[in-house]
């Protein structure tokens, strides 16, 4: 049987570099794809709706949630983002490994309903470099920054209910460090029999 994509949880605190460091995995790894989540925040200069983010109204996600639409969903900074659950199962089943950029929140719910989900904490090298991250990054205004960096220290608080953990300092180091974990995921041993099968029974007759 062909075998399942794998799916990765990536949580961080806001501007630690977690969509930096996927966009740029994802780059050099046709085989990984990030889910799109969907989100009632407003968008911010530069985003383009389907492919950042879907933007939707409140009306529109709570309609989602009714009709369970959403893997997991959570709120966060006042918020809702959730995940497409048929997005995700449809490209597992395509044997494409999949990565959710999502909240400790999210990350959980998924953690509980898939058990084989692989799940990775970013953290920044410190807060000073937190908020400089996010005020660099030219996205947010003052008052969003402060009630980010406010949830910062709780929401880092949760780094110990991962299975690995990064420190994006030099983001060269962070991304060759999230590449091993991608490859030594794509080597684990049932992926490896499932892929050199053929070669495995020529080996062993
Ligand atoms: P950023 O972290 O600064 O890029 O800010 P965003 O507004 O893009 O994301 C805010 C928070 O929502 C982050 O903690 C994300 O991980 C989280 N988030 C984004 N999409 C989802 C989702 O589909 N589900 C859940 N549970 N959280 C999400
Ligand atoms: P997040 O998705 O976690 O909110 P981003 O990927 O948007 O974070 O990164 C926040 C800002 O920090 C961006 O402007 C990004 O270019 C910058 N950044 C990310 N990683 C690093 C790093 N290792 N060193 C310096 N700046 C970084
Ligand atoms: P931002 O609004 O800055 O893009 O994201 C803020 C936070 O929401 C980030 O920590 C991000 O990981 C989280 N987030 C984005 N999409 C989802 C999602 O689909 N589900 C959950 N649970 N969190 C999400």
């Amino acid at each position: 049987m062909a075998h399942l994509g794998t799916l990765y949880t990536v949580s961080a605190p806001s501007g630690a570099g977690k969509t930096s460091l996927v966009s740029a995995l994802v780059k050099s790894n046709p085989e990984v794809c990030v889910s799109v989540s969907h989100t009632t925040r407003p968008m911010r200069p530069g985003e383009v709706n389907g492919v950042n983010y879907h933007f939707v109204d409140h009306a529109t996600f709570e309609q989602m949630i009714e009709a369970s639409a959403f893997l997991e969903h959570a709120r966060v900074f006042s918020n809702l983002y959730g995940t497409s659950q048929k997005w995700v199962e449809e490209t597992l089943q395509q044997g494409i490994d999949v990565i959710l950029e999502i909240d400790w929140q999210g990350a959980k719910q998924v953690r509980q309903l898939m058990p084989n989900t692989v799940s990775l904490f970013i953290l920044p090298p410190s807060l000073a470099c937190l908020r400089q991250r996010l005020t660099g990054r030219g996205t947010d205004p003052e008052a969003v920054i402060d009630a980010r960096m406010a949830e910062a220290i709780s929401e880092m608080s949760h780094y110990v209910e991962a299975d690995y953990l990064i420190i994006n300092d030099d983001f060269t180091t962070a991304l060759a460090q999230f590449q091993a974990l991608i490859t030594s995921q794509h080597l684990r041993l049932a992926r490896q029999v499932d892929k050199h099968t053929a070669l495995i029974e020529e080996l062993l007759t």
